[in-house]
């Protein structure tokens, strides 16, 4: 969209605002250099707020945080294994014009950040928002002496931060749901423990401003579940857990922050996949167009599936099935992959998937509707991986940029 000085001295105002407001933020923050007037108005709140109602239903962008690890730590979490140069890249990729646009966080956050700027990592993103995690605890923040869980709200197309409050830590291995309300601009974390041992969840609610524990689900009073996945779906936090040893199945629970209640949703044995070996379990949430859905890695077989969970019925079907033939060929890779990881990270975005490898930067979209397969994707804009010795940790999700006049 071209405007020329004539037509914009002409213009009203009120005029100039909405068609602005339409635009997305990449186009914004250029215009924002015109001149000082367009620089005023598109800074001020009641802007932002005016373009998070009137932008596209969906979202233009898919966000990509990238690091380089080696690649004996892959099947580890990320603060175990060892990064290879220590970058992190944040990609942004429209989804219209199929152009990338790419940062790298600690360039960004170097001044006035109060985590070490090498010491944290991206944990969740949404609604033009990424939660960040220190990876030392910064001594400054807080005066717990063991170790705590310290976390922060940044939007990286401004210089805004929002420190949490700490979450007394309940070790590494956690699982961090990030949820944006970019219309009434707040936003919720939900902080579930991986394993048996924690049977509660943390939630932070930017209005409350305050860390608040769930009540104890009865889900693992036999220390034979796990607790493998979460996700906040419909503003509903599920969570997947594995029963071990001679349970081998999988149940689903669903709590409600509002009212502190967990409920255990009943699904026929059938509906999950059963493993036999117990370390292969592998389930993982991704939502896309208002469905639910679950990925599982099946080692023994070497297959990938992505399978629909109903809630409604309480019965899941398959949707997709890939053998690590078709990982190969789809995402040009040429070495033997780890036989326990098949390392796709999914995203939900419209109506279909984006599947990505940690081993290649090769983009595959897969169409929920439809079943379409689409290979028409630019590359990940990262480096080539030597892939024998290293890999990408890849997090992503579907969301557009949000203003600097947005959630102060
Ligand atoms: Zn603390």
């Amino acid at each position: 969209m071209a405007f020329n000085v004539a037509l914009r001295s002409q213009l009203p105002l009120e005029v100039v605002e909405q068609i602005l407001s339409f635009l997305p933020v990449p186009d914004l923050c250029r215009y924002r250099t015109t001149c000082k007037t367009w620089n005023e108005l598109i800074n001020n709140p009641a802007f932002s707020a005016l373009h998070v109602r009137n932008k596209n239903k969906h979202s233009h962008f898919i966000a990509i945080h990238s690091i380089t690890t080696s690649i004996n730590s892959i099947t580890t979490s990320i603060q175990n294994g060892q990064y290879i140069d220590g970058s992190q890249v944040l990609c942004f990729l429209d989804i219209s014009s199929k152009k990338w646009y790419s940062m790298k966080p600690r360039d960004a956050l170097e001044k006035s950040f109060l985590f070490d700027p090498q010491d944290f990592e991206i944990v969740a993103m949404d609604g033009g928002l990424v939660l960040l995690k220190a990876l030392k605890r910064a001594c400054k923040l807080c005066h717990h002496r063991s170790g705590c869980i310290q976390l922060c709200v940044w939007n990286p197309i401004k210089d805004m931060k929002i420190i949490l409050p700490c979450v007394p830590n309940h070790g590494w291995d956690l699982l961090t749901n990030f949820v944006v309300d970019d219309i009434a601009e707040t936003f919720k974390v939900f902080i579930t423990k991986r394993g048996w041992k924690s049977r509660v969840v943390h939630i932070y609610d930017y209005v409350m401003k305050e860390w608040k524990t769930s009540s104890k689900s009865e889900m693992l009073n036999k220390r034979m579940y796990n607790i493998i996945q979460s996700i906040v779906f419909q503003d509903l936090l599920y969570v997947l857990c594995f029963g071990y040893y001679f349970v081998n199945k999988y149940e689903l629970w669903r709590y409600n922050h509002v009212e502190d209640i967990w409920e255990r949703l009943h699904f026929a044995d059938a509906c999950f996949v059963a493993h036999d070996q117990p370390k292969d379990v592998t389930g993982k949430f991704v939502v896309s167009g208002e469905r639910l859905f679950v990925t599982f890695w099946l080692g023994l077989q070497n297959v990938f599936e992505v399978h629909e969970i109903d809630i409604q019925s309480r019965s899941t079907k398959v949707l997709l099935t890939w053998t690590i033939t078709h990982i190969m060929n789809f995402f040009d890779i040429d070495v033997n992959l780890p036989f326990d990881y098949p390392g796709i990270l999914i995203i939900g975005f419209n109506k279909s998937f984006m599947l990505l490898s940690n081993y290649s930067r090769n983009i595959v979209s897969f169409d929920a509707e439809t079943k379409e397969t689409n290979f028409e994707w630019p590359q990940l804009p990262l480096r080539e991986l030597k892939m024998e010795e290293e890999s990408y940790s890849l997090i992503g999700k579907q969301m557009d940029f949000l203003l600097p006049g947005t959630l102060k």
